[in-house]
């Protein structure tokens, strides 16, 4: 009989848990800490979820998938963890991610619009453009959840038979021609096959298979939050996401706890060692930028940050995933920074490859034996 350890139970790995348990096939997740934590890759209250996709439009079957799993386990937990408020990408007309954006829209006939001047303006006050700039709206996106979401997917695992093992870490795994070894916190686990998601401690944790652990690096990411000066603006229930290309570069959340806007600043996230040299206090240097660009593009928000924290996950030279099949181990990691949304498809595809060692899903541009170099 099949038999399934998942080490990490993070944002992919509770998804794996999941769909798995939903198969009916026995599988235990095992985490160094618990589901819906905020030390790795999900913390941070809100993760966009958009289609018009400017990482590629092979993105975009898989984020329609993604959409769907995201109902599901919104019925399933009678949780509400997407709230489908839109997202527009706005910037200079000509810019390569907005052409991207176009481009993934119309390879997959996706409900977008383009506005500009006027129209632009009383539809989406908050994002004011500049001259020469245009905004494309995605009708499909809204926000995640990340935090009630994963652990709404390991409740909906443990619900369908998979159990959690809370607080134990995997120190190593032992692959033989009939299962998996797991040598975790609280002892040895014999599996049939394992799964690997451990985010980003995937560089540094000597769980994932050379070279391509040291082809992965990890990097901090932080957020910020900036008061609303009008309470009109940034409703969280109409509000939507928004990613300005160009200069500045940032991601934006309308207040979804009522107070705060988040904004991630785009630029070239810091390396770390591992998630456990994650510094939690932040340059002065960097908050000024932030408040720079706000200061710069959004009049509605006041001048300064009342919240900062920082994340981390973990990056591909190439900024695209890690998944498929090692052995009897599918390796699901290095999500570069855009995997939140696509996690529940993330998820499927694991169970694919477990119970059949293959997916119909076009996944080739995850494959872990693609080359990938690290620049120097
Ligand atoms: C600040 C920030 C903003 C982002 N914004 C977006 C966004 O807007 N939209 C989007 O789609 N994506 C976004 N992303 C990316 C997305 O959040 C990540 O790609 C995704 O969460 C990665 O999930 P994961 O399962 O790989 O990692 P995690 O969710 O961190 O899960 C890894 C799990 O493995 C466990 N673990 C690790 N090692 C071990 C071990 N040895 N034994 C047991 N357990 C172990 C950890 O405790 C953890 O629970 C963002 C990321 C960050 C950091």
């Amino acid at each position: 009989m099949t038999s399934v350890a998942v080490v990490g139970t993070g944002t992919v790995g509770s998804m794996a848990l999941w769909r798995l348990a939903e198969r009916g096939i026995h599988a235990v997740g095992f985490d160094a800490y618990a589901p819906g934590h905020d030390r790795g890759a999900a913390g941070g209250e809100s993760r966009i979820f958009r289609t018009a996709y400017k990482e590629g439009p092979r993105y975009v079957p898989l984020l329609r998938e993604a959409r769907g799993l995201w109902a599901e386990l919104e019925r399933t937990s009678g949780r509400r963890l997407l709230a489908p408020v839109g997202g527009v990408t706005a910037g200079p007309r000509e810019h390569p991610k907005m052409r991207a954006v176009l481009d993934a829209a119309r390879a997959h006939d996706l409900p977008v619009e383009v506005l500009k001047g006027e129209q632009a303006r009383r539809r989406v006050p908050e994002h004011p453009l500049r001259d020469g700039e245009i905004m494309v709206v995605d009708h499909d996106a809204g926000f995640l959840r990340p935090e009630p979401a994963v652990g709404a997917a390991a409740t909906a695992a443990e619900r369908a038979g998979a159990r959690v093992a809370r607080y134990t870490p995997v120190r190593e795994l032992r692959e033989d021609a009939d299962g998996v070894t797991v040598l975790a916190e609280d002892g040895e686990h014999r599996f049939t096959h394992a799964v690997l998601a451990p985010g980003p401690w995937a560089a540094a944790s000597g769980l994932l298979p050379e070279p391509l652990a040291r082809a992965l690096t990890t990097r901090a990411i932080t957020s910020t939050w900036f008061p609303r000066r009008d309470e009109s603006l940034f409703d969280p229930g109409r509000c939507p996401v928004a990613i300005r290309v160009g200069e500045p570069a940032y991601s934006c959340f309308p207040a979804v706890d009522g107070a705060g806007v988040k904004i991630n600043l785009h630029v070239p996230w810091e390396e770390i060692a591992s998630p456990a040299a994650l510094a939690r206090s932040v340059p002065v240097a960097y908050v000024r930028q932030v408040a720079r660009a706000v200061a710069g593009t959004l009049p509605g928000l006041g001048p300064d940050p009342v919240r900062v924290a920082t994340y981390c996950d973990a990056f591909t030279p190439d900024g695209h995933g890690l998944l498929g099949r090692h052995g009897r181990t599918v390796l699901a990691a290095a999500f570069s920074g855009h995997g939140f949304k696509l996690a529940p498809v993330l998820g499927d595809i694991v169970a694919d490859l477990v119970e059949n060692g293959a997916t119909a899903r076009d996944i080739g541009h995850l494959a872990p034996n693609r080359t990938l170099r690290r620049s120097p």
